[in-house]
């Protein structure tokens, strides 16, 4: 019988296959910078962020929008990938690679795999 994959089936961090580079793969982690008063609440960085980490601050700016914060317990999350920093029209998030870390991929982990 056929399976079909599904993004959900998939546990978070596990490749379908063992990535050939695994044994020297690292993990760049970032850290995440916001300056407030440049915000304007379009939510790209939010939406774009592979990690899920951003959401937006119940406080405002003073201009009135609600700007970019680092969910409560993600503080680690970040790949510094960029994305927030490309997408946002009014260069109000950035980051800084500060270190980067052993890949949190198993060996074998592509037990996973799906069948067509
Ligand atoms: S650099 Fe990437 S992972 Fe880090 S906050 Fe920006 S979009 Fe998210
Ligand atoms: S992309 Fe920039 S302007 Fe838009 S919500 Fe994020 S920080 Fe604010």
């Amino acid at each position: 019988m056929t399976k079909t994959h599904r993004k959900s089936d998939q546990p978070k961090n596990k490749p379908l296959r063992t990535p050939m580079d695994l044994s020297y793969a690292k993990v760049p982690q970032g850290q995440v910078y916001v300056i407030p008063e440049r915000c304007k609440e379009c939510r790209f960085c939010v939406e774009f962020c592979p990690q899920g980490m951003l959401t937006l601050s119940t406080e405002i700016n003073a201009k009135g929008y609600h700007y970019p914060q680092i969910r409560e317990g993600r503080e680690k999350d970040c790949i510094h990938c960029g994305f927030c920093n490309l997408v946002c029209p009014e260069f109000a998030i950035y980051t800084h690679e500060i270190a980067a870390v052993d890949t949190p991929i198993q060996e074998g982990s592509h037990e996973h795999a799906v069948t067509e």
